[in-house]
């Protein structure tokens, strides 16, 4: 393996995970959207080839999980027969960028060139697997952000730089990137910390201004012609993915977006939303951004993770109905996090026979409480009024 995949590796079609139910691979959607006859073709090949459940990631890619050896080659010729990635496997290994649902045409411009970038230019061999990029979100290691009629780049730590050429801007801060983080460091972030954000702006020849706030709300149910449908833990199975692929043909334009919120987003709706909402429901989809479960997050947990000590998604799907608080309960299998890298109200961090209690942390931070069984830990909320 390369010091490229080393530094910041993560599983892609090409390079599958292995877990305890199997190899783990993803599938990361191209700028412009997933057609639904595309939508049919992964969740065929997902029932085939591997478990069936299709997660969807925090970086807006699907999951899929209990393939094998035996299966690997057919369900990446699927994918690739689906147009949904490329043939070369450095070339997937990098091709991480999220797209708004939402973006209108000025940042799809930019996102296309984007894409088209990641996929030319063998000079990027260098960027770390996790390394990614956004537009019209700030979630990324490098974003694209449209204010008005500005666009802008935006590192993590919250400042940006206007730029009326944001592709140069961004291939700029890559570069400056590759220049400047040592082996460790795998994500922006990493060398924001080490370096100050006005250095790497300054390095790219641009000027950093704060960057306005902004609150968006959770891509779920109706919004902007658009409708949203949310997944308890992020995940679904091939029978509501094929449905999903339904409502976008019959609903709207036949093609869905996927977001950072692990939501779907049928694009083209209008204004009639009483028909797609039923239909989501009675496929299982969330179609109300105040559903609670919306605000349980748990890893893959037992029995799909070799590092799990708790069967998280039945623990947090247990919780549902008494969690209280505000904000996110995060149940962990372990300390490092995955479902909720940027820290949660309360996190549960499973140990070998119990849990602590981490409270506006992240799951490797400091417990407040610990060795809690299950139901201390809820006796602990409840003290806290963040349980019912
Ligand atoms: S948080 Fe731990 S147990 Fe959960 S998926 Fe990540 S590594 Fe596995």
């Amino acid at each position: 393996m390369s010091a490229a995949i080393t530094r910041g590796w993560c599983p892609s079609l090409f390079e599958p995970m292995a877990a305890r139910d199997g190899l783990l691979v993803r599938v990361k959607p191209r700028v412009e959207g997933v057609k639904a006859t595309q939508l049919r073709e992964l969740a065929d090949a997902a029932a085939a080839y591997g478990s069936g459940q299709i997660e969807l990631t925090n970086r807006g890619n699907f999951q899929l999980r209990g393939l094998s050896d035996k299966t690997l080659a057919a369900f990446s010729g699927a994918v690739l027969s689906a147009g949904l990635a490329s043939a070369d496997p450095a070339v997937e290994r990098r091709r991480n960028i999220l797209v708004s649902p939402f973006a209108g045409p000025a940042a799809m411009t930019v996102a296309r060139q984007l894409e088209a970038w990641l996929e030319s230019d063998d000079g990027l061999h260098a960027l770390p697997g996790k390394f990614g990029f956004a537009v019209d979100e700030a979630a990324a290691d490098i974003s694209v952000l449209q204010v008005q009629e500005q666009m802008m780049v935006a590192l993590p730590g919250g400042y940006a730089a206007a730029t009326p050429d944001p592709v140069a801007a961004v291939k700029a801060l890559t570069h400056a990137f590759l220049g400047l983080a040592d082996a460790s460091m795998a994500r922006m972030a990493a060398l924001v910390a080490a370096r100050g954000t006005g250095a790497l702006f300054a390095a790219a020849g641009l000027s950093m201004v704060v960057l306005p706030p902004s609150d968006t709300p959770p891509p779920i149910g109706p919004m902007r012609g658009a409708f949203g449908l949310g997944l308890a833990f992020g995940i679904q199975d091939a029978v509501m993915l094929r449905g999903a692929a339904g409502l976008a043909e019959r609903f709207g334009k036949g093609c869905l977006r996927t977001t950072r919120a692990r939501s779907l987003v049928v694009v083209g709706t209008g204004d009639g939303v009483r028909g797609i909402r039923a239909a989501a429901r009675a496929l299982g989809y969330i179609t109300e951004p105040g559903d609670i479960r919306l605000r349980i997050a748990a890893c893959a947990g037992l029995p799909a993770c070799p590092q799990a000590f708790s069967d998280t998604r039945a623990v947090g799907a247990g919780l549902a109905a008494h969690w209280a608080g505000p904000g996110v309960l995060h149940v962990s299998g372990c300390a490092k996090g995955c479902a909720a890298p940027g820290g949660a109200a309360v996190t549960l961090v499973a140990r070998i026979q119990n849990y602590d209690v981490v409270q506006n942390g992240r799951a490797h931070d400091t417990p407040v409480a610990h060795g809690l069984s299950l139901d201390e830990a809820v006796e602990w909320m409840r003290e806290k009024r963040l349980c019912r």
